[in-house]
């Protein structure tokens, strides 16, 4: 591709809202530009990446078994309905009306879709079991579209979906479905890690989500320093349900809670017998809400939890706050039960997140050694998740760290939820009627792209992965109206095409300057760069991910580059 006849609209400047890097670079090398917030539009160089991460899904899928097909981006609300989701999926759905006034939303998934096909057109247990993805847009209204690519109202997934007559049959697809994930994130180039993720809802079973390791990551990851054990701290939208138990069955003991406090107090607080039953307690660092929790029967930690907080002042969150972040009060309702997700904020700038349900309190006052699965009848219980940089792994082997990282990717095992709610069944091989099993499989492939770039860049511009590159070798003159130099370049042109080696070649009239700095910014692998020797046939020779730098004869550049 001729530079001259394309469009790759570079910027010197490092545009006003983007803040981080992946950002930044797509924007000012001029492959996508935004259309509106969170919509963006690829420009030549960003589409062939984006059709490159394409290639690589596509390859590892179909060599999983999956066929690939694709599905509408409008859905009759209909099928929403008859899951459920046109009222749980909330504000993210995309929704509109045609001219009849009937609703449609906009894909943001395909479990709909595709489950209401597969109920249609699948009878028999001979028909399973199946694998079928499709890449294509999908659209969520999200609440902050942000960081460009990383998080879109509009971007590119491909979504694969499987169907299973028995549990083992789906094991066996998602074994198959995680070694693929593995194998594209690898060759994208991409550090990441598999881990384990919260199931969440929709009451499936095994689901791992794929990180790329990156500070800009909105997720926290503990993994262990020596093994492949790593896991989602995952913050759920804190709770907003809480279940009423009932009375105490056994008489409880109330102390009147202290309110202000210094962190030698609170320290002492926490060893207090309060903290045994309850084992977490909301604070007040700083002006930011804390919940302590303890780990384990009885075991306070309060050494550590102090050392974890940077705090000038401490006091107890009051009712609103506290009902502010867990739908329910610590200090304020009496008996309840508080299931669901609560952060910690520790002054490493981890957010700890865990599981908790807890209850037993009342306004201003604790019961002492309340224990909600013994002293009340609870239908949740407690279930504290605690884990501190440097903890032992939960598999035995190594220590905990914390790492950021970009969700690039997903798979569940989704079990019978969708097939239930839209009656997918098929005949068994005695002629009963079963419900199918079924997995999904997410990849967010403009997310991907952007995560390639958080994790190849350097100061200069962009520093592709060759799989991954949108073009393999940038061809350029310092002086192209040097005859010599533009006749070379030419002959190389043609050569590098007629071999096939995927050329851009700067054929501008711009100054080298200029061009280099483009070229550095665009960050293809390799570089050639006809100058001053052109007359003997020799060029230069520049490897973009470490600026090594040589001198080679035009007659060794195809063997240099294959
Ligand atoms: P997130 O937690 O980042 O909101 P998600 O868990 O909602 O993502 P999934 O429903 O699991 O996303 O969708 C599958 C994949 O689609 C994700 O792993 C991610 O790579 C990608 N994806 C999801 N939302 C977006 C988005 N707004 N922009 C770009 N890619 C996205
Ligand atoms: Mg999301
Ligand atoms: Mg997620
Ligand atoms: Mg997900």
């Amino acid at each position: 591709m001729k530079q001259s006849e394309t469009l790759i609209p570079t910027l010197k400047e490092i545009p006003a809202d983007a803040d981080i890097k992946s950002h930044q670079l797509l924007l000012r090398a001029g492959f996508i530009r935004q259309t509106a917030s969170g919509i963006y539009s690829f420009l030549p160089l960003g589409k062939r990446v984006l059709r490159k991460v394409e290639e690589i899904v596509r390859e590892e899928m179909d060599a999983a078994g999956a066929s690939e097909m694709f599905m509408p981006a409008m859905q009759p609300a209909e099928l929403w309905h008859e899951t459920g989701r046109w009222n749980t999926f909330g504000p993210e759905l995309m929704r509109l009306n045609d001219r009849h006034d009937r609703e449609f939303a906009l894909g943001a998934t395909h479990e709909e879709v595709i489950t209401s096909l597969i109920r249609d057109e699948v009878k028999s247990y001979k028909k399973l079991p199946l694998m079928l993805y499709q890449i294509q847009t999908k659209f969520r209204d999200e609440k902050r579209p942000r960081f460009g690519l990383l998080r879109g109202r509009e971007f590119v997934m491909k979504d694969a979906y499987t169907f299973h007559d028995s549990y083992e049959s789906l094991d066996e697809a998602y074994q198959k479905m995680f070694q693929a994930y593995s194998n594209i994130f690898t060759r994208c180039g991409l550090n990441f890690r598999a881990v384990i993720a919260d199931s969440g809802a929709m009451g499936g079973k095994d689901t791992h989500e794929f990180m790329v390791l990156s500070e800009v990551g909105e997720d926290t990851i503990a993994y262990s320093d020596s093994s492949t054990y790593a896991a989602n701290i995952e913050m759920a939208p804190v709770i907003t349900t809480y279940e009423k138990m009932d009375e105490p069955i056994k008489e409880l003991e109330k102390v009147e809670t202290p309110n202000k406090k210094s962190m030698q107090e609170v320290a002492d607080f926490l060893n207090h017998p309060l903290s045994n039953g309850l084992k977490s307690l909301m604070f007040k660092v700083d002006e930011k809400l804390v919940l302590v929790v303890t780990r384990g029967d009885h075991e306070v930690n309060d050494i550590k939890l102090k050392n974890h907080f940077n705090a000038t002042s401490v006091e107890l969150a009051t009712e609103e706050e506290t009902r502010n972040v867990l739908g329910a009060g610590f200090g304020s309702l009496g008996p309840v039960g508080i299931n669901g997700k609560v952060e910690v904020v520790a002054d490493n700038a981890v957010k700890y997140v865990m599981n908790v349900s807890c209850g037993a309190n009342e306004d201003g006052y604790h019961y002492i050694n309340a224990n909600p699965e013994r002293d009340f009848d609870v239908d949740t219980f407690i279930d504290l998740r605690f884990i501190l940089e440097g903890d032992p792994s939960p598999d035995g082997k190594g220590k905990i760290k914390f790492a950021k990282g970009i969700e690039v990717g997903h798979v569940f095992k989704l079990g019978q939820f969708y097939a239930e709610k839209l009656g997918a069944t098929y005949l068994d091989d005695h002629g009963k009627s079963k419900t199918m099993i079924m997995g999904c499989y997410g990849i967010g492939v403009s997310r991907t792209l952007a995560a390639i770039v958080e994790q190849f860049h350097d100061e200069k511009g962009m520093t592709w992965p060759n799989e991954v590159a949108p073009f393999h070798v940038h061809l350029l003159t310092i002086n192209a109206k040097k005859e010599e130099q533009q006749e070379l370049a030419d002959r190389l042109y043609q050569l590098f095409r007629e071999v096939g080696i995927e050329v851009l070649y700067d054929d501008r009239t711009e100054r080298a300057g200029v061009k280099f700095a483009d070229s550095d910014l665009i960050g293809i692998p390799f570089r050639v760069t006809v100058g001053k020797k052109a007359s003997e046939g020799i060029v230069e020779f520049k490897t973009r991910s470490n600026g090594e730098q040589i001198e080679i004869h035009e007659s060794d550049l195809v063997d240099k580059l294959n």
